[in-house]
């Protein structure tokens, strides 16, 4: 029985493995199986050989030392590490006591940075979640009015999963500099797609994670600043002392060596895949939007990572829209939680209404993807919406001029 998958167009939320990367994982798992950790002969030096080329290859793409690199087992992970480890390193009081210190976040960052922040609340701690414009962007300006003179970490996304957004990282991070306040930004979804220099760009801490950069799942990495200043942060996990004592456990040999060549390979075709990709997101905007009306695109147009769109459709429910485009895998504006369909928190903050959040789509390229399979996706969804519309009473008053204003998907 064959089985006809739907056309993926979800790559912010994981990425196929490159066959190359496969390729250069195979002989870790049988031949070279070595423990890195293993001082006293060849089965150790042969994985710890490649343990260190990729550390290389993950610095260099970058502009990191080598000595920078913290094996971790995602972004989730990474996140954890710099900002408890962070916080707690830097704290200005004891634990068990209030006013530790102050932190910088943003309400629309992923879960793998606020739950860490809400924890470190719960430990003393006080932070301020600051909210974007209708744009999505946190800007230097926000931050430098959050600054406090207790304020000893900013943790700020590079680029935003949801909206592909793109905040002023530079900027914030050379304002942290100034000010001698440690800066995190979670750059999953920037890393492997923009240039990138954490001695230039005035980051401390960064994370990445090899899923979202057609690497393999379970590893990723944190970066963390060995000079002007020096960054220290306390494990979150204790034992044999591996990576600088700040993340104990046998290295995933296997998965490393696969992060290192993703590494490699996005250095290598990121600039041409960021220009070929921008061309067919504007074709996929261009056809919805000649097509049809009361659609918005979701965050700041011009400041973007190119592979990402979110359009919101207007009139259409967001559960028919998903089971009306079956055919392609995308991500919905409508979180799946325990009992409820929840609207996007990300949107909300945008402030989205929570109908328009709900069908809403977040379409992400990659690797693969073909202008062909653009042209499909496009048809596919122009089709749906218009289908769906023609079932709904709203949409016939908004054609016949009825002021709707006050229906509250309306209103945005
Ligand atoms: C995917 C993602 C994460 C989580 O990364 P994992 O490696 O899956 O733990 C964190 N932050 C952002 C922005 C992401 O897109």
């Amino acid at each position: 029985m064959s089985v006809t998958l739907p056309m993926y167009l979800d790559h912010a939320a994981t990425t196929p493995c490159d066959p190359r990367v496969v390729e250069a994982m195979m002989p870790y798992f049988t031949e070279t199986f070595g423990n890195p950790g293993s001082r006293n002969h060849s089965y150790g030096w042969a994985a710890e050989k490649g343990v260190s080329t990729a550390r290389q290859q993950i610095a260099d793409l970058i502009g990191a030392d080598s000595k920078e690199i913290i094996f971790t087992s995602g972004s989730t992970e990474s996140n954890n590490l710099a900002i408890k480890g962070a916080a707690n390193m830097y704290a200005k009081k004891p634990a068990g006591e209030t006013g530790r210190g102050h932190i910088i976040t943003a309400i629309h960052e992923h879960k793998a940075v606020l739950d860490p922040c809400k924890r470190l609340e719960k430990d003393g701690f006080d932070v301020t979640y600051l909210a974007p414009g209708p744009d999505g962007l946190i800007t230097r300006a926000m931050i430098e009015d959050a600054l406090r003179e207790d304020t000893i970490l900013v943790t700020i996304m590079w680029a935003n999963n949801e909206l592909g957004t793109i905040n002023e990282i530079p900027e914030i991070g050379e304002l942290c500099h100034s000010k001698n306040v440690v800066f995190h930004t979670d750059a999953t979804q920037w890393v492997g797609k923009m240039p990138t220099n954490v001695k230039t760009d005035n980051i401390d801490l960064l994370s990445l994670s090899g899923h979202k950069m057609y690497g393999p799942k379970g590893v990723g990495a944190l970066y963390v600043r060995r000079r002007k200043p020096r960054i220290r942060l306390t494990a979150l996990q204790e034992g044999g002392g591996q990576e600088r004592g700040f993340r104990s456990g046998t290295l995933n040999v296997t998965g490393i060596v696969g992060l290192g060549k993703a590494c490699e390979l996005c250095a290598q075709t990121m600039d041409d895949e960021r220009e070929r990709l921008l061309v067919l997101r504007n074709e996929l905007e261009s056809k919805i939007e000649n097509a049809l009306d009361v659609v918005q695109v979701n965050g700041a147009r011009d400041r973007r990572l190119t592979h990402i769109t979110n359009i919101s459709f207007g009139f259409v429910e967001g559960e028919s829209l998903m089971m009306a485009i079956k055919e392609i895998a995308v991500s919905s504006g409508s979180a799946c939680t325990s009992a409820s369909l929840e609207p996007s928190y990300v949107l909300k903050a945008l402030g989205v209404g929570d109908d328009l959040a709900h069908s809403s789509l977040r379409i992400s390229m990659g690797r693969w993807t073909t202008k062909e399979q653009i042209d499909y996706a496009a048809d596919k969804i122009i089709e749906a919406v218009k289908k769906l519309r023609d079932l709904s009473p709203l949409y016939d008053m908004h054609n016949e001029g009825i002021d709707i204003s006050k229906i509250e998907w309306a209103a945005h």
